[in-house]
């Protein structure tokens, strides 16, 4: 039996903006798509939280027993700069201002995203499809809606007819706009528009001849509008109805919200059964911003290279602090917040530590399934992570009272309250793994030995040797440090 048959799991639906309980398309298997970075800058750190809360679902849903299909895209083309249908595409234009070629700055800032969420300790998504390689799949989309009546071409590009579409249907059902307010295109005042309606929105649009990213189509040369390609890739890999589609509250409109009305068009639906989205983070009570300063990239956190931060902060630590805030919540961060995240996160990692020095007794004084059931009730409320470490803090009191001998349990408690603990920590907050540890121990280990080494050609007076072990450790990032009781190292 799967854990999932035991545990009522609520999730927030931002369509009918209540807490719904979880029942997947097919049972034990759960579809989940989540909007990726357009990679044509080092990822933001708002952008860092969403997936790191998907990524809290992700661990959780399958921690429950089920099995997920998590699909989350690179838009590698296709967004443009004002989130509207016009200027220019976002990575042509950072090619074009670096002379580089766009592939080269997709490669660049994919392989920073994928660095930066590595560090944080994110699983990767189940399938990373990119835009660039599905633009057969849009164009078919594009096909289709055309046929059903509820886009027309003009020029070249071809725009979704939100006007038709909503006589039949109803735009605007996941972020609450009125057809009248939901203009796409800001430039439409000036009379430059070819759309029928503001409202409508590019599924193709011609290349002018300086666009550099462009693909035939059955309308000329173009490329495929942002909105579309995550029609195209979540219908392909998780069907026309599919569980969880989730990305940061700045999509819902327009984004998700075209998406909604893209699949309705072709299959007469709604294409998700959850639509959850993740709240922004403001640094220092102020939205994060290039311009005005406010703003940090995520390595500089953890290189302390920011004049915002009073000192570095570890990956683990960054993480624990996302995890103390409820992913509907506002996030703020600031170097005080992260110093007090810190001061917790060393409190859980002491205590996890004496774990494994506890006795076991002939009576328990703790009521531990009950303190079970509470981590997994916070959970199943929305993934409500706060709630879920405040338990392990009781669970931490109840580590000290265990270590000072004013708590006992029975060797079956201690083991229950252990690999809940372990479950929890590790595999659904991901705070640490066990293997970065092990990995650390090992780490260790082998510095020791050449250490080791090192004193032994030195008592050989083999200089030579002692200097180079000393220089290639140094090279990368260990230093050594001689002293009266030894040589010592630290990380870099
Ligand atoms: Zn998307």
């Amino acid at each position: 039996m799967s854990l999932f048959q035991d545990q009522s799991l609520k999730v927030y639906n931002s369509i009918s903006k209540t807490k719904e309980t979880f029942s997947p398309v097919t049972e034990g298997n759960v579809g989940m798509y989540v909007c990726g970075p357009t990679v044509y800058s080092n990822v933001h750190l708002g952008n860092v939280r969403t997936f790191m809360s998907f990524d809290l679902v992700f661990r959780y849903l399958q921690h429950l027993g089920y099995k997920v299909r998590y699909v989350r895209n690179i838009t590698d083309a296709g967004h443009m700069e004002d989130d509207a249908d016009e200027g220019e595409d976002k990575i042509a234009k950072k090619a074009r201002v670096e002379k580089i070629e766009p592939m080269e700055v997709v490669q660049r800032y994919t392989l920073d995203f994928h660095n930066i969420l590595q560090q944080l300790n994110n699983l990767p998504p189940s399938i990373e499809p990119t835009a660039t390689g599905h633009i057969i799949e849009q164009i078919e989309i594009i096909k289709d809606i055309l046929d059903k009546g509820l886009a027309y071409e003009v020029n070249g590009s071809v725009y979704f007819d939100v006007l038709k579409y909503n006589e039949s249907k109803t735009y605007g059902v996941l972020s609450g706009r009125k057809i009248e307010d939901a203009v796409h295109n800001t430039r439409v005042l000036d009379g430059q528009s070819e759309k029928k309606n503001p409202q409508d929105f590019a599924l193709w649009k011609k290349a002018s001849p300086q666009h550099i990213m462009r693909w035939p189509s059955p309308w000329g040369i173009g490329f495929p509008g942002w909105h579309l390609e995550c029609t195209a890739m979540s219908t392909k890999y998780l069907g026309e109805k599919f569980d969880i589609h989730g990305g940061g509250m700045d999509l819902k409109f327009p984004h998700h919200e075209c998406e909604i009305a893209q699949a309705e068009a072709c299959n007469g639906h709604n294409p998700v059964n959850y639509w959850m989205h993740a709240n922004m983070l403001t640094m220092n009570g102020q939205k994060m911003s290039k311009s005005t300063g406010n703003n940090i990239l995520p390595g500089e956190i953890f290189t302390g290279e920011n004049a915002i931060l009073s000192k570095p902060f570890s990956p683990a630590v960054v993480r624990f602090f996302m995890m103390q805030a409820h992913y509907r919540s506002i996030l703020d961060f600031s170097s005080e917040a992260l110093e007090a995240s810190e001061k917790g996160y060393h409190k859980l990692v002491e205590a996890l530590k004496y774990l494994s020095n506890i006795t076991a007794s002939k009576t328990s004084t703790i009521d531990v399934k009950s303190w079970k059931q509470a981590c997994y009730d916070a959970m199943n409320d929305d993934f409500n992570s706060p709630v879920l470490i405040a338990n392990l803090f009781d669970a931490v009191k109840n580590i000290n009272l265990l270590k000072e001998g004013k708590a006992s349990l029975t060797q079956e408690d201690l083991d229950l309250f252990t690999n809940t603990l372990h479950a929890f920590v590790y595999d659904v907050l991901g705070l640490l793994t066990e293997t970065t540890e092990q990995g650390s121990n090992k780490l260790e280990g082998v510095v020791n030995m050449l250490i080791g080494m090192r004193k032994q050609a030195r008592d050989n007076k083999d200089w030579a040797m002692s200097d180079l072990i000393r220089d290639e450790l140094k090279a990368l990032g260990i230093q050594l440090k001689d002293g009266k009781e030894g040589t010592t190292f630290v990380v870099e």
